[in-house]
């Protein structure tokens, strides 16, 4: 495989809101588990949820559509696995950036759509300060509070 300069971004919509999904009655310490990539999850519901053609979905997440196709395939793969296995599945990782993230309160469970890294309001529906941007579960990493500069490797 050849270097072809900095590894683009894939572009995702928004942080997924659910982050972890295990089968029901069965401990966790006896179940594997499947990581799918944020960009894998953007795929997935770009064709298989939103219905929408391989080639435009490519373009919404500014990759090619051979990549898109590979992607696709290693996220229905992981699902099918996920599901006939029963492990666990855990969806994050992934070089991406978010056109927009969602603030979410964890007190009513209200979402509201917001620009990445804008400050966090009070709750509109409750007045809670106990919100968080989902987000920054994905783009921060280690580091709390960073400057909003994500490195890519
Ligand atoms: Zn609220």
């Amino acid at each position: 495989m050849t270097q072809r300069g900095p590894y683009r971004k894939r572009m995702i919509k928004e942080p997924p809101r659910f982050q972890i999904f295990k089968p029901a009655g069965i401990s966790t310490r006896s179940l594997k588990q499947i990581e799918m990539t944020l960009d894998e999850h953007e795929a997935l519901r770009l064709a298989d949820y939103r219905q929408f053609e391989h080639l435009e979905a490519s373009q919404k997440m500014n990759i090619s559509r051979p990549t898109f196709t590979r992607l696709i395939n290693q996220a229905r793969s992981k699902v099918a696995k996920a599901l006939i296995e029963g492990t666990i599945l855990v969806i994050g990782g992934g070089n991406i950036d978010f056109k927009q993230t969602l603030h979410y309160c964890q007190d009513c469970g209200e979402i509201i759509k917001q620009t990445v890294h804008a400050d966090l309001d009070d709750c509109q529906e409750c007045g809670s300060t106990n919100t968080e941007d989902l987000a920054t579960r994905h783009l921060d990493g280690s580091e709390a509070d960073g400057s909003g500069e994500s490195e890519g490797k």
